[in-house]
């Protein structure tokens, strides 16, 4: 079984979560299940280059892929948080969403600068979130050395947003 039947086996989706006319995509049943999720973990994996020092986990749940891959690889984790949620100095990026903003946040020495690191998440979608995240990680100091998703939805071209960052979907879904 390839690993997109796996997640398209377990995935759910939810009309109208979290706001009307939005289908939202759950992978709380990928990762519920331990063979599927060190199935995703390993895929991921397969895409991270051996000379990355961390692994960085978007909000929310970024953070349980991000965590998995970095103690089976064997390097560390950080995260990128939603404003407010980091103590001390922090960098914030702001970034528009379909009505409003939204800013994340990074502690910006977790790391030497020069550290190459690797950035994941669940869902890429309009790619807002990870292009974001990929600034606050450069204003760190650090080399992004590629990013990492479960499922890519490709009709909000997040990949467009992204361009010059390798990008591994697991699952591509129109
Ligand atoms: P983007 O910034 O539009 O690419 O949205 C990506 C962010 O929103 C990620 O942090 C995702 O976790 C979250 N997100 C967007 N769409 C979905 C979805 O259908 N299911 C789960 N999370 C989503």
């Amino acid at each position: 079984t390839s690993i997109s039947e796996l997640i398209t086996a377990k995935m759910t989706t939810t009309p109208d979560f979290p706001e009307p006319g939005i289908l939202f995509r759950d992978l709380t049943a990928v990762m519920a299940d331990g063979p599927t999720l060190r199935a995703v973990t390993d895929a991921l994996l397969d895409e991270i280059p051996a000379d990355v020092d961390a692994v960085v986990g978007v909000e929310a749940r970024g953070f349980l892929f991000a965590a998995a891959a970095a103690v089976v690889r064997g390097i560390g984790v950080f995260p990128v948080r939603k404003q407010g949620k980091l103590p001390g100095d922090v960098l914030a990026e702001t970034y528009d969403l379909e009505y409003g903003t939204a800013t994340i946040e990074l502690q910006p020495n977790a790391l030497a600068a020069g550290s190459r690191v690797y950035v994941l998440d669940d869902v890429l979608a309009t790619g807002g979130t990870m292009a974001a995240a990929i600034r606050l990680l450069e204003r760190a100091g650090y080399i992004v050395a590629g990013v990492g998703v479960a499922i890519e939805l490709t009709a909000l071209n997040g990949r467009a947003t992204l361009s010059g960052y390798p990008i591994n979907a697991l699952l591509t879904i129109d």
